[in-house]
């Protein structure tokens, strides 16, 4: 009789799983019903293998997900971290905001890495995002200052990284990590590196628990085109508009120009953000739009 398993999807390459088990790291198949029921198996997903020998086994049920993102494809994340670069290219908070706003939507804890600071003072950004509510870390890849308070927090959770291209994720990953490399050096080859390989999430084991998340070649645009957020949801993807969301003058308002807006008289208050706010109406916008189709 075949013996069975729970276990953590490391990442999928033509049509074969890698699980990482109590005990190692098998090569699994899919079992047709995922195919037919239209169920993708993610990177990420808690998973129940069968095993046909060591080192051969069936994916035989995906558990339920916390969480997922489609563009990158990864299940159960922990931790989306935005990489802002201060300067060299300069924020793109259109694209920051929207990251975030994903993953507010989709439940997914943000943390805020600022990058660069060896170039330029970070405290104004730095203030911008902790005051909106988050997490933030002031980090210089190539200078390697800020890197250990960020290696803490992330430390035993998985980990995805996004940000315009330039901004230095790989720097990042590789300060943080030096060793990024999967468990089995067979996986390695299959997957390749480069950018000519697949398009997959690979879940990197973290030296002291956890999984940095590697995605390459998809970008932060992929992540926002994926993203469908309903347009009457948008608000609460801003946590810093959630105090006046209640007070406008009108139920329906949708906190542009309406007459009584309390989220647009913070704003003028200035305890909104000017550049958050823009990002809301942008995006209130694009959603309003995509709603329409
Ligand atoms: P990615 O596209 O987000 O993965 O960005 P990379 O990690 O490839 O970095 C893009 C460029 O920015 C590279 O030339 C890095 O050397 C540089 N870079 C990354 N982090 C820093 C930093 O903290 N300070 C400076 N001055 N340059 C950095
Ligand atoms: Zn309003």
């Amino acid at each position: 009789m075949s013996q069975r398993l729970e276990g953590r999807i490391l990442c999928g390459t033509g049509g074969f799983y890698y699980v990482e088990h109590a005990s190692g790291l098998v090569e699994c198949r899919a079992r047709g019903v995922f195919r037919r029921e239209g169920l993708t198996p993610l990177a990420g997903d808690l998973v129940r293998i069968s095993m046909a020998s060591e080192a051969q086994g069936t994916l035989e049920e995906v558990l339920p997900r916390r969480n997922f993102l489609t563009r990158p494809p990864v299940a159960n994340v922990d931790c989306l971290v935005v990489v802002i670069s201060l300067t060299q290219p300069a924020p793109n908070w259109q694209v920051i905001d929207s990251m975030i706003a994903i993953a507010e939507d989709r439940e997914i804890p943000v943390v805020i890495a600022v990058n660069k600071s060896d170039l330029m003072d970070a405290e104004a950004v730095r203030d911008l995002y902790a005051h909106a509510g988050f997490e933030v870390f002031v980090v210089s890849a190539t200078a390697g200052t800020g890197l250990d308070p960020l290696k803490e927090r992330l430390r035993g959770e998985i980990c995805v990284f996004t940000g315009n291209s330039g901004v230095g994720k790989s720097s990042i990953l590789n300060a943080l990590d030096v060793n990024l490399k999967l468990p089995t050096a067979a996986i390695s080859e299959k997957l390749g590196r480069g950018r000519h390989t697949t398009r997959t999430s690979v879940l990197y084991p973290q030296a002291d628990g956890g999984y940095f998340v590697d995605t390459p070649g998809f970008s932060s645009l992929d992540m926002e085109k994926a993203a469908g957020i309903a347009p009457e949801n948008l608000p609460y993807c801003f946590r810093e508009f959630e105090p006046y969301l209640g007070a406008c003058k009108f139920r329906s308002c949708r906190h542009g120009s309406e007459l009584g807006c309390a989220v647009r008289a913070a704003v003028e208050r200035g305890d909104i953000a000017p550049s958050r706010y823009q990002s809301y109406l942008s995006m209130r916008e694009q959603a309003e739009e995509a709603a329409k189709y």
